[in-house]
């Protein structure tokens, strides 16, 4: 296929801002896409050469793709700067380069989807010696065979910012039309592959009994579970019956896979992190069946014993070198309270069963241990009571409270499970810019801009200034230096990949910023690197919460 009939498609859907329009673009496309290109399709519909989540990494610096711009088109680094904040955007940049550069190149053959998804996909692949000017080479290879509206997409896919406002649900009601398939069907294939690419391969050829087909594989991360506020013990447990309530753990959540006879951590944000652990590898093989297996649990940082500061778990998994250092420095302990896969796909068994099978197979020992559990009815509320106290004297950060009943929905937040905790609420932003700070910290970005999620778009909250200690600033300062998309005197704009967890006093109506609605007293409490862009807070979310 060729890439052009793509870009129509992009382009039809930049012209409306309509869910339902943007349905029926794709799924009238999507019917006529050969089998051989719907997974690539798919995907690019999305801006991506890899599934979501996947453990390949897609996008480029702007200052790798400014560069091999600026190489193609024979203007100097500071015109395709400059055109990129007038128009906030690269791929708009690019298209005005190409419509101003005199000598039009000479398409000796069109571009084809699989040529540029292919490239695409060798840029991120690229690693070790001179990877820079190999990526550049492949960019600028790709660009000077495009058009000029070829040349957007293809920039704005590079950077992993097609911006269409078509999101993953979008394209999976768009395939359940283009190939007749129930909805819920395509939802749950979804959820137990994460690759709509995949998913729409399988409808086109084999249709819904195909689907039903995908289930969980050990070894192919799935998103997980995750848990609403409790609005108080005693009102969550009524409201269930009957519950399963742990210690909440203070750590990281992690994914564990065995499958043969290798064992892989994964994150929440299903990132790969066996290599910065391989202490925990053992211990896992010696508690755990030798079978393969899908198990969830919080993993924490101790010393003698006791949880220490989320911060130091985050370094731990982040770490590349001198792990040896680290894995002394650093001790960790895992809490495991879910099975999702032995010998069959455990999902959509209830909870009560899960655990069941997971005390069963797993034998507590070294660096291993099964959550703190205790089962409550109405007539038991306090021993959840009892439960939450003992975990906060303890140094952990309160309970979960479970229902027993219900199975396992990957990526959902609902009422399955709930959290309540000793410390009030916090809300995840992501930093979209900055402002150098004066006198003795004009070295560092001292104010960071915050934004919130609403739709597919960012909108800013808040300036965020107290919390962080001069190491921090200097981290923060170093990634924002890294991120950099542009800077304007002394401020600083940066891609929206640093994601802070900020305590504040009250939220307040403000005209000031897009969201409509600020922070008051903003304070950051921590970086997570466990989280991204796609896990921040949303708008909706702050007005209910400022309408509570
Ligand atoms: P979220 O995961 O809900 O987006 P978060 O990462 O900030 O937000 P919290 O809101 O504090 O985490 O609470 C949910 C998280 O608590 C889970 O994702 C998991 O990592 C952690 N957790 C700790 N102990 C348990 C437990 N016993 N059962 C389930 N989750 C637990």
């Amino acid at each position: 296929m060729k890439y052009r009939e793509l870009v129509d498609v992009y382009e039809a859907l930049s012209q409306t801002t309509k869910k339902l329009e943007k349905i029926a673009i794709l799924t009238d496309f999507f019917k006529d896409v050969d089998s051989k290109d719907i997974d690539k399709v798919v995907l690019m519909s999305l801006g991506l050469v890899y599934p979501k989540n996947s453990e390949e990494e897609q996008g480029v610096g702007d200052k790798i793709l400014m560069k091999a711009i600026s190489q193609v088109f024979g203007v100097p680094i500071s015109k395709v700067e400059d055109n990129v904040r007038e128009f906030g955007d690269i791929g708009q940049a690019t298209e005005k380069l190409y419509k101003e550069k005199t000598q039009q190149t000479f398409l000796s053959e069109e571009l084809t989807v699989e040529f540029v998804f292919n490239n695409i996909r060798k840029i991120a692949m690229i690693s070790g010696g001179k990877s820079q000017s190999r990526k550049m080479d492949i960019i600028s290879g790709l660009l000077s065979s495009a058009s000029g509206i070829e040349a957007k997409y293809i920039s704005k896919t590079i950077l992993e910012e097609l911006r269409l406002g078509v999101g993953e649900a979008i394209v999976r009601d768009a395939i359940s039309d283009a190939f007749g398939i129930d909805k819920k069907i395509t939802e749950r294939a979804y959820m137990l592959t994460n690759d709509l690419g995949l998913v729409a391969g399988y409808a086109k050829e084999k249709g819904e009994d195909g689907l039903k087909e995908l289930n969980l594989i050990p070894g192919r991360p799935v998103k997980p579970m995750l848990a609403q506020l409790s609005p108080g013990i005693d009102l969550s447990i009524k409201e269930m019956g009957e519950a399963i309530c742990e210690t909440k753990y203070d750590g990281i959540r992690v994914q564990i896979h065995k499958k043969g006879d290798e064992i892989k951590f994964f994150t929440r944000k299903l990132e790969n992190v066996t290599n910065a652990i391989p202490e925990m590898i053992e211990p896992v093989k010696n508690a755990c069946p030798n079978e393969d297996f899908i198990i969830e649990g919080e993993m924490i940082a101790t010393r003698d014993e006791k949880p220490i500061s989320f911060q130091y778990i985050l370094q731990r998994v982040r770490r590349k070198y001198d792990i040896d250092k680290a894995i002394e420095n650093v001790p960790l302990t895992l809490y495991l309270f879910d099975v999702l896969y032995y010998q069959n796909p455990l999902i959509d068994k209830p909870l009560k069963e899960r655990r069941k099978i997971l005390e069963r197979i797993i034998k507590p020992r070294e660096k291993i241990n099964l959550s703190t559990k205790v089962d409550v009815n109405v007539d038991n509320i306090f021993e959840a009571e009892k439960l939450f106290k003992d975990s906060i004297s303890k140094g952990h950060e309160g309970i979960m409270i479970k229902n027993p009943n219900e199975p396992y929905i990957p990526g959902i937040r609902g009422k399955k499970m709930l959290k309540f905790k000793a410390e009030p609420e916090t809300l995840d932003v992501v930093v979209v810019g900055g402002t150098y700070g004066l006198g003795r910290r004009s070295k560092f970005i001292g104010s960071y801009l915050v934004a919130l999620k609403q739709d597919n778009e960012l909108k800013t909250v808040a300036h965020v200034a107290t919390g962080l200690d001069d190491d921090t600033l200097e981290h923060l300062t170093n990634l924002m230096e890294k991120y950099k998309r542009y800077d304007k005197g002394t401020k600083i704009f940066v891609e929206p990949k640093i994601v802070l967890e900020i305590a504040y006093s009250e939220i307040v109506k403000s005209p000031e910023y897009e969201a409509g609605y600020s922070l008051r007293f903003p304070v950051v409490k921590r970086i997570r690197n466990d989280k991204g862009v796609d896990d921040i807070g949303t708008v909706k979310d702050l007005k209910a919460m400022f309408k509570s």
